[in-house]
């Protein structure tokens, strides 16, 4: 079995779920974090651990150029590598190739492209993808842009699950046709793609109901790139189970803390003397030990105990929120829940 829909809710289309990996079984809905190079930045795999993280991504893309397929082999994959024995998720690298590479050439095959950082040459299609996704070792990799079949055809890790990617934007039929077409082919999870990279958020919600009604019911459902509380909440309740963000350790770096009450600049001068942690009644390491003035004075030194403070409190402060969500479909007032989040987390906006 792949995924179990333990309950799901009654005036929406949340659901509480498992995902069995090779490297351990998954809570649903889930929120999970990013660590580009092998590494969720600033944290160890026992903090990860200590957080309640229940899934690490990896970026295809950024380990094919560093440390490269040939490192990552001889250390046995990135789970020995990295010292994480929890569930990896890799994406295909096809995203970074558009947004950060020099492209060269596109065909029939993959993609040509030049290094971001020394302009080495490399050619990346679903095989290699696949291949370089193989290495990493990871649970579940994605296929490579539109080349779906022939990803799915290529040899994968032990274990390894391979999700297919539901694209078409905001038009409806299209969603719809790409949908029913991966379907067919049939893959362990499904990612609504092309959301959150910037439109509005009555467009995202379009797009994962366009796209839900056509997916199998005992499969997961992600939607990638996404990390705002209350943006969440509204996609789980429209039949999503999997999230994934930079947002956590990206906003720790520019000194800002993810409350349940919506985002706090701890950087800002009024903080210099408070003596609260940077979130009531929070029971992370960062909030039980230190106060809103040693953090952001920590930050304002640019000392590096203030960034992985502040990381440790945004990781928690998400895996909290899932926990939190998932407490409520399971008791049914999820739907008040939401509401509830709503109003909380968009007050300060
Ligand atoms: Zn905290």
């Amino acid at each position: 079995m792949i995924f179990e829909v333990k309950k799901e809710d009654t005036a929406t289309k949340a659901r509480l779920g498992r995902l069995f990996t090779a490297h351990g079984t998954v809570e649903t809905p889930v929120f999970m974090d990013v660590g580009t190079l092998g590494t969720v930045k600033a944290l160890e795999p026992r903090d990860l651990a200590a957080l309640e993280t229940q899934v690490v991504l990896g970026n295809t893309y950024h380990l094919m150029l560093r440390p490269g397929a040939d490192v990552l082999a001889a250390a046995g994959g990135l789970h020995r590598f990295m010292g994480w024995d929890g569930p990896i998720l890799t994406d295909s690298g096809g995203f970074q190739v558009f947004s950060l590479a020099k492209m060269r050439k596109i065909t029939e095959e993959g993609c040509r492209f030049n290094s971001h950082i020394d302009g080495h040459e490399f050619f990346l299609g679903p095989k290699e993808s696949m291949a370089m996704q193989r290495v990493i070792g990871s649970d579940i990799a994605m296929v490579f842009l539109r080349w779906a079949q022939v990803s799915k055809d290529q040899p994968h890790a032990e274990g390894q699950l391979v999700f297919g990617i539901v694209q078409g934007g905001v038009y409806d039929d299209l969603r719809r046709h790409c949908a029913e077409e991966l379907v067919r082919i049939g893959f362990d999870g499904y990612a609504i793609g092309g959301v959150s990279v910037g439109e509005p958020e009555e467009c995202m919600y379009q797009a994962v109901d366009a796209s839900v009604p056509y997916l199998p019911k005992d499969r997961p459902r992600y939607v990638m790139g996404l990390g705002v509380m209350h943006q969440m909440a509204e996609c789980v309740a429209r039949g999503v189970d999997m999230f994934d963000c930079v947002i956590p350790t990206r906003i720790a770096r520019h000194g800002t803390a993810i409350t349940r009450h919506g985002n706090v600049a701890i950087k800002a001068a009024k903080w210099a003397f408070d003596q609260g942690p940077v979130e009531e009644g929070c029971e992370c390491y960062c909030c039980r030990n230190f106060t809103r003035s040693y953090v952001r004075h920590l930050l304002a030194c640019g000392e590096i105990l203030g960034l992985r403070l502040l990381t440790i409190h945004n990781v928690w402060a998400l895996n909290r929120f899932m926990k939190e969500m998932r407490t409520a479909i399971a008791d049914g007032s999820f739907s008040d829940w939401k509401e509830q989040v709503r109003k909380d987390t968009t007050k300060n906006e």
